[in-house]
């Protein structure tokens, strides 16, 4: 199974249950890294301690298994990794890669969600301070291998962002870089929400010398309401005793046909289905879905 060089992940953050979004996300991955014989590895980003659901990792776990999915080797948490973070983050302050800011959340409205570079040169220390990133004046470019060529100028559409917060919990752009290159992720499969992000996260790379995974960026799942199935908007748990049709639903929304039988199989069998016939040419090029469309 593992001679393949393909190494893909799941990588929930357990502010929440897992949904049907994060449903489509997490068979992406696990089709496109089986359907080549690679590796499927499952990292919980559990870095921000104060929007943890209690009871979201176990639930997330739970979900996974209930609906077939198997991983390989040990569950990773970044909750583990903050002695790697906080050392990155030193070298990155040492080097004069990123500075302190202390710029308060009121001081920054108004300046429309770029950072004006205010404590760009303040040479301020870097406790009771958050840690940003200096961005350099460039466009950052990659091809999405669903949603194609994808840029962002990162001085003027992003500007220097945080990689620390000023209450010392460290940020996702930063975790999710170090993480995916510590474990040897080849192809990242993932929502398409974090499309923008990922130029951060190529800077962060080619800073850090890191090699540069391949992309590949799924519909987000839109409910009726208009709602995004998400973060801030708190959905139901998946159900435990519909896994199969609505793997088969997943499966239609990546684009899939499976036919309509599958939904009486067993989870093992849809995803056997879902591998023997992965397409990922077929994806959706749309950056949402609305559920509705689906059913
Ligand atoms: N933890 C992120 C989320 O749940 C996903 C990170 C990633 O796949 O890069 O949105
Ligand atoms: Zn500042």
């Amino acid at each position: 199974m593992n001679d393949s060089p393909y190494i893909g992940r799941f990588a929930p953050t357990p502010s929440g249950y897992l949904h049907f979004g994060s449903l489509v996300a997490a068979l992406a991955s696990y089709l496109d890294a089986r359907s080549v014989g690679g590796q499927w590895l499952l990292r919980m980003e559990d870095l921000d301690p104060p929007r943890e659901m209690p009871g979201a990792q176990d639930a997330i776990l739970h979900s996974l298994e209930t609906y077939g999915f198997e991983w390989d080797g040990e569950l990773v948490r970044q909750s583990a990794r903050h002695h790697e973070y906080t050392a990155l983050i030193r070298r990155l302050f040492e080097q004069g890669l990123a500075y302190a800011c202390t710029c308060s959340r009121k001081q920054l409205e108004g300046s429309g969600g770029l950072y004006p570079g205010t404590c760009r040169n303040a040479g301020h220390p870097d406790h009771d301070a958050a840690i940003r990133l200096r961005v350099p004046e460039l466009e950052y470019r990659f091809t999405d291998r669903v949603q194609g060529e994808f840029r962002q100028h990162l001085g003027r559409e992003v500007g220097d962002f945080v990689i620390r917060r000023r209450d010392g919990l460290f940020a996702y752009q930063l975790a999710v870089v170090l993480d995916d290159a510590w474990q040897g992720v080849t192809d990242v499969v993932r929502g398409a929400d974090l499309l923008d992000s990922t130029p951060r996260q190529l800077y962060l790379q080619e800073l850090l010398g890191l090699p540069q995974p391949r992309y590949l960026h799924v519909p987000l799942i839109i409910q009726p309401d208009g709602h995004k199935l998400g973060k801030s908007y708190r959905s139901p748990p998946l159900p435990t005793d519909q896994a199969p049709p609505l793997l088969v639903r997943a499966l239609r929304a990546l684009g899939q046909r499976p036919p309509a039988e599958l939904g009486n199989a067993n989870p093992r069998e849809v995803l056997a289905w879902g591998i023997a016939h992965w397409d990922a040419s077929s994806i959706p090029r749309s950056r949402t879905l609305a559920e509705a469309q689906l059913r």
